[in-house]
């Protein structure tokens, strides 16, 4: 994001703290310092030479990135791409960030490498120019999902957020760079990750017309041809689904419809669905109390919902209600969508 558009957007703040209700950060630290209209005075101050890089940089780092403030903002302020931006200017990634992120990375490049001896499912060669963007988990833990067998594979690179948020904005140009060239050549990217899908959304480059290309896979899934298998085990068991706060309300309603369209399931609505995780990738790494904190709130609510199956869609959510589990001691089956339509629907 550009220093000019930056500074476009912190003026449009209104003051209305409309943000502050569902800011995760908020809820748990109660420090105006840490919600979006705390962050744009300071950076406004910082921009008027009133603050120091110093007085915004620990407070910058504390925002999870959830997006839930530029969700709630009646000024349209893109507040989570700027305090991304910043974040990155202020706290550049070091060469121990990048280890890290190296270290990070190697479990999934270590799956990349056992695919390798994986067999391929026969395909069943609808190919096109509607092109899949399989997140980098997705293509670690699987050679082939029922998307690829579907959609053609494309090579795109991480949607860049891991990258942008740990403060690499090179390599995240780079990923950014390569991933509109395969945009621009399709008809349409399928995605089955609600983060992979807002990082690219926000790519500035993309002309309102590129970004209409950018669908979630229900949209492609005509659900009433759609069942559980007979050997199903969650035949009559109850379903939920944690909305990732990267996901797109309109995705999430369609979601909604299609599992509740699903025979022999129980979709039941959870109390406050888009409750964060509180993982947010590295987030839990850098600040364990925090993070654990709103692990605990989702976990709770989950908990109360007596739910057999847990369902979202971000791999990244998945480890944070993973961790929930162990934390509350309900140990209950958590799954990204598109493996429970792999595994259990008759598609
Ligand atoms: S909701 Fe938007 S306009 Fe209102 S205080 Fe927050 S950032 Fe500013
Ligand atoms: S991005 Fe999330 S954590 Fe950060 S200020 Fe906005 S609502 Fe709060």
């Amino acid at each position: 994001m550009q220093e000019d558009e930056i500074i476009k957007n912190l003026n449009k703040c209104s003051r209305c703290a409309l943000c502050l209700q569902n800011c995760p950060i908020f809820q748990i630290k109660k420090d105006e310092n840490n919600t979006a209209r705390g962050l744009i005075c300071k950076l406004l101050g910082y921009e008027k030479k009133y603050l120091n890089e110093k007085e915004i940089k620990k407070d910058l780092k504390i925002c999870l990135n959830c997006s839930k403030c530029k969700e709630n903002c009646p000024s349209g302020v893109n507040t989570s791409l700027i305090f991304a931006h910043k974040n990155a200017k202020f706290n550049p990634s070091k060469i121990s960030q990048r280890l890290f992120l190296m270290v990070k990375l190697l479990p999934i490049k270590f799956l990349y490498l056992l695919n390798i001896f994986k067999k391929i499912p026969s395909k069943t060669d609808i190919k096109s120019n509607v092109l899949y963007f399989k997140g980098c988990v997705a293509k670690a833990q699987h050679k082939t999902t029922y998307l690829d067998r579907i959609f053609t594979f494309a090579d795109f690179l991480c949607c860049g957020l891991p990258y942008l948020t740990s403060g690499d904005i090179k390599n995240y140009e780079k990923a950014k760079k390569r991933n509109i060239q395969l945009i621009k050549s399709a008809s349409k990217v399928i995605f089955d990750c609600a983060s992979c899908k807002k990082a690219v959304f926000e790519y500035e480059e993309l002309t309102e017309d590129d970004k209409k290309k950018l669908l979630f896979l229900t949209d492609f899934l005509d659900d009433k041809k759609i069942k559980l298998k007979e050997n199903s085990k969650y035949k009559n068991k109850t379903v939920v689904f944690h909305k990732p706060c990267h996901m797109d309300k309109n995705d999430f309603k369609k979601i909604e419809k299609f599992l509740s369209n699903i025979k022999g399931i129980n979709y039941k609505k959870l109390d406050n669905p888009d409750l964060c995780c509180g993982f947010g990738g590295s987030y839990f790494i850098y600040h364990p109390i925090i993070s654990t904190k709103i692990v605990l709130k989702k976990a709770i609510s989950i908990k109360k919902s007596k739910a057999d199956l847990i369902l979202t869609a971000c791999p990244s959510c998945t480890i944070g209600l993973r961790y929930g589990q162990i934390v509350s001691f309900n140990f209950k089956k958590t799954l990204e969508l598109r493996d429970f339509i792999e595994q259990e629907l008759s598609i």
